[in-house]
């Protein structure tokens, strides 16, 4: 979908903040009745609070701005394939659709960990559309590591 790209390049400028102050670039807009009505990266580090994911600050933005945890019609955009508790967190939000980039080999809740979405919940269903812009998405992430690795004389992260 054309508004897809619209809004992932919207989540990849999310990206690009979080880039520019070190933490993972990982960077998410939620969208409703085609309007961006939240948008968040990732700040673990900046926060030190291991919760603090893109995804998740956009829920609670969004939650905030409308009195209403309550998410039914909304579209999540997140560069990267959710997390666990991101994945989690949509689901108790009723999140309408989820649309992601790049996947997430290590941690990615639609698959490439586990497939939190897999199983048919008794009440919510998202509808997902995964690896839009997947390589731009990637690429930040990639280059993000590789320039920590080089800062670190190769210490692994
Ligand atoms: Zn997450």
């Amino acid at each position: 979908m054309e508004d897809d790209i619209k809004f992932m390049k919207k989540a990849l400028i999310e990206a690009k903040k979080a880039y520019k102050r070190e933490e993972v670039p990982v960077g998410a807009v939620l969208v409703l009745n085609g309007q961006i009505i939240a948008r968040g990266y990732n700040q673990t580090e900046g926060r030190s609070d291991p919760t603090q994911h893109a995804e998740i600050i956009c829920l609670q933005k969004a939650s905030k701005k409308l009195k209403n945890w309550r998410l039914l019609q909304a579209t999540l955009y997140s560069t990267l394939e959710p997390c666990s508790m991101c994945a989690g967190a949509l689901l108790q939000a009723r999140v309408a659709r989820l649309v992601w980039g790049a996947p997430d080999k290590r941690c990615g809740a639609n698959g490439s960990f586990v497939n939190l979405f897999s199983l048919k919940h008794p009440f919510h269903q998202i509808v997902i559309t995964s690896g839009v812009l997947e390589q731009e998405c990637s690429e930040i992430m990639i280059h993000f590591f590789k320039q920590r690795r080089e800062e670190n004389h190769g210490k692994c992260f």
